[in-house]
């Protein structure tokens, strides 16, 4: 299923802990790649060998202080263009609220500073990458949204938002 994901980080590798359980959403049920970010300038990580800490600290969040059944996301990128499996596919996600039940949500591990380039061209890539993956194998996709679509949220931030509309 990871053919079409470059650079991709397994649970494994991440040092990701199992789920708590897993709730399935099937393939055709997916109209929209959902975009957001952690929102966290500390997860901008200067070395890649610290992201993976930085997911995991996510995940323990989403666990623990919110009771979720695994991380939020089904993807999440880091500005060196890595993509850490999440929930992955097939699985709903528990990002997007009222749209859980027809999108899937990608995170980039990181803040959205006006003008700083937070995402860089290689998390954009790694984004990129998502949406193609989602692309060849959800038949009903309509697209590329941002949190802030569904959600009265700043999500994902003004630069990344409109690179997330931008694409096709
Ligand atoms: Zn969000
Ligand atoms: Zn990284």
């Amino acid at each position: 299923m990871s053919g079409l994901l470059q650079h991709l980080v397994t649970r494994k590798a991440w040092g990701a802990r199992p789920p708590r359980s897993t709730s399935r959403l099937a393939p055709a049920a997916v109209r929209y790649l959902v975009v957001h970010y952690s929102a966290m300038d500390a997860d901008e990580q200067v070395s890649h060998v610290n992201c993976p800490g930085r997911v995991r600290g996510i995940q323990n969040y989403h666990m623990d202080s919110h009771g979720w059944a695994d991380v939020a996301y089904n993807w999440v990128v880091c500005k060196h263009g890595y993509i850490f499996r999440g929930r992955g596919w097939r699985v709903r996600s528990a990002a997007t609220g009222p749209a859980n039940g027809f999108s899937v949500a990608v995170c980039f591990l990181g803040d959205d500073t006006r003008g700083r380039d937070d995402a860089t061209a290689a998390g954009r890539e790694a984004i990129r990458s998502v949406h193609r993956f989602v692309g060849a194998h959800a038949p009903n996709l309509e697209g590329v949204r941002g949190h802030r679509d569904f959600m009265a949220t700043s999500c994902p931030g003004d630069e990344l938002y409109r690179f997330a509309r931008s694409l096709k």
